[in-house]
């Protein structure tokens, strides 16, 4: 259910709505928008009975939200929902970059961290690009166990260390909830796996968390489940969800999975919440990422999330994928030609 205030509604009769809706044992969300205040209402098992909201002064309408996602529906939240990262190095956590469908943020980096050198290398060519967040993955979810796991603890100390001399923010992993204090620690955006997207504890965990959360869609997720595991993170009280498509599993082998770019035209269209796409992951091999990179913004999507290593061919997970820095300074180019016939800025 959804509360419309009417647009002269004062911040009191706002209020009195908040308290009636915890009375009902039921939780309120409020989301203030250009025009008007609206209120999503969560917890109820069964239908709201509507007499006892609408009657409350400052209300305009209640309107039942259809979908099983509530908060993450554009029914619920018409305008677009832009996400605030702040500045790691500034005292008062300045807004680094908004993710949102105005600019076309690019997120690069290696897929793990693997001594400080590398991350180090990494965050200073991003920096001279212009590029604000760097991805690299400290706990690695592997299919062998017998593959590098990733430095744990040991590379969210080289992240922050980084972070915290460059200014660059970071997106890394978490996998479990045992960690979560450490990564979230470090974290200007916490990763939540294609494997980790039906986790609901880890999520119901990053839901309480004040950082960002990328959420990857499940391999074999469907749309409606990747919303619905949005869904736990917002009704935990974490607004901040950025949706990223990293390919699904289908018959074809020519690929690592398959890019579903398909999946933004009615992702736009069911949810407000900004999309990244992945096309490391996406397709396996670094030749394929630079034409499905400038596709993902063809397609509407508001940045991409990639894999750049100063070394790909001695990288310690998923080199094959990786660019090297020419080929991010090639694809950059492109990127920004693109960009600026389709009247979109990279950010
Ligand atoms: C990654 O981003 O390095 C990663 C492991 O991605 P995914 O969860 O999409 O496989
Ligand atoms: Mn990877």
């Amino acid at each position: 259910m959804l509360v419309v205030m009417q647009s002269h509604a004062t911040p009191d009769e706002v209020a009195q709505v908040l308290e009636a809706i915890k009375h009902m044992n039921l939780t309120p969300h409020p989301m203030p928008g250009a025009t008007r205040t609206a209120i999503g209402i969560t917890g109820n098992v069964g239908a709201v009975d509507p007499r006892t909201l609408e009657v409350l002064p400052g209300v305009m309408e209640l309107i039942r939200v259809t979908k099983p996602y509530k908060l993450a529906s554009r029914e619920m939240h018409e305008e677009d929902t832009y996400i605030e990262i702040r500045n790691p190095k500034s005292e008062i956590r300045k807004v680094q970059t908004i993710i949102g469908p105005k600019t076309f943020t690019l997120i690069a980096g290696p897929c793990s961290v693997e001594n400080e050198a590398m991350i180090s290398r990494t965050a200073e060519f991003l920096s001279e690009r212009g590029v604000r967040l760097m991805r690299a993955g400290a706990f690695k979810p592997r299919s062998s166990p017998y593959a590098f796991q990733g430095l744990g603890l040991g590379g969210l100390e080289i992240l922050s260390k980084v972070r915290r001399r460059t200014g660059i923010g970071i997106v890394t992993e978490l996998m479990d909830t045992d960690n979560a204090d450490a990564v979230e620690e470090v974290a200007d955006i916490i990763q939540i796996g294609t494997r980790n997207m039906q986790n609901f504890s880890l999520l119901r965990r990053v839901a309480k968390s004040g950082k960002p959360v990328l959420l990857k869609r499940g391999m074999s997720a469907t749309l409606e489940e990747w919303l619905m595991a949005a869904e736990y993170v917002m009704a935990g009280g974490n607004y901040n969800v950025v949706l990223c498509e990293r390919g699904v599993r289908t018959f074809s082998d020519h690929s690592r999975n398959t890019l579903d770019l398909s999946v933004i035209p009615p992702v736009k269209h069911l949810s407000h919440l900004p999309i990244l796409v992945d096309p490391s992951h996406g397709t396996g091999k670094r030749d394929y990422v630079a034409p499905m990179a400038l596709a993902s913004l063809a397609a509407g999507a508001d940045g991409l999330l990639i894999e750049v290593h100063p070394e790909p061919n001695q990288a310690l997970s998923d080199g094959a994928q990786s660019l090297d820095f020419a080929g991010f300074d090639r694809l950059l180019e492109s990127l920004k030609r693109l960009a600026e016939a389709l009247g979109r800025a990279i950010n």
